[in-house]
């Protein structure tokens, strides 16, 4: 009998796409804090002064990845070949920084009359990390499940080969001042999305939306663009049980003159 037509088999077919996706999720979750690493140190340097330990383990858990999907691809029937992503053109990178400066801009206009400011308590959790002035500027939205609104320019990036983000996967999703989260506040998204207000803050909107797309063309996934990684990393020192107190501001600077965006 064809699997797909039992329908229990169905179910446990869902399920398994379902864990394979969280497992590709937690991979590039791994892939950015490797990717991190790789642009903060020189291959040398973790050589000559990594821990042995952590540096052999890390190889041993990359290598038998590698060797699992690597088996498992070789089995797939008739593997078409990925084809190659065309590289865009410069007026169409042009017109992706365009869509997405006017996208945010927009958003945030949609958004701005039903949003409300952070309580203070809220705002008490993230003082030691941001200044009051942003803290007291900000407005979020909870949409508890009615979700963003996807671009319509998304379609036109697709047709041309890329994969956007799925946004409406997203915890949050940052217009300038106004943080929109598709279910409700969770304090790892606001810091998340906090970090891309300092970032447009600093940088200004239009150079943001420049290095946001030009990181999306290099490195292909969002979680690999260096504004995102610095997002995720920062969140994560954040939510650490202990986190040591520091300026976003600070760091967002600092790494816009090390030329790291
Ligand atoms: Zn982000």
């Amino acid at each position: 009998m064809c699997s797909f037509q039992n329908p229990d088999n169905r179910i446990s077919i869902l399920q398994m796409n379902s864990d394979l996706e969280h497992a590709q999720l937690e991979l590039l979750g791994a892939h950015c804090a490797v990717h991190q690493l790789r642009l903060r140190y020189s291959s040398d340097d973790l050589a000559r002064f990594g821990r042995r330990d952590v540096l052999h383990k890390s190889a041993e858990a990359a290598a038998s990845l590698h060797k699992f999907y690597a088996a498992i691809e070789d089995k797939v029937p008739n593997a078409a070949p990925i084809p190659p992503v065309p590289q865009p053109s410069a007026e169409q990178i042009a017109q992706a920084i365009e869509w997405l400066a006017g996208y945010l801009r927009e958003q945030r206009e949609h958004y701005f009359p039903l949003a409300t400011p952070l309580t203070n308590e809220v705002k008490a959790r993230m003082w030691p990390f941001f200044s009051a002035d942003l803290l007291d500027g900000i407005r979020i939205i909870e949409l508890r499940g009615a979700r963003v609104r996807v671009p319509e320019f998304f379609a036109k990036v697709r047709a041309l080969g890329f994969e956007p983000p799925q946004i409406t996967h997203m915890d949050s999703v940052t217009f300038l001042d106004i943080v929109a989260f598709n279910q409700s506040l969770s304090e790892r998204a606001l810091f998340h999305a906090l970090v891309h207000t300092v970032q447009i803050d600093v940088l200004g909107l239009q150079r943001y939306a420049e290095l946001w797309v030009h990181g999306f063309l290099k490195t292909r996934t969002h979680f690999t663009v260096p504004l995102e990684v610095h997002a995720f990393s920062l969140s994560s020192k954040f939510l650490h049980p202990m986190p040591e107190r520091f300026s976003v501001e600070d760091e967002v600077v600092r790494w816009v003159a090390d030329g790291r965006y």
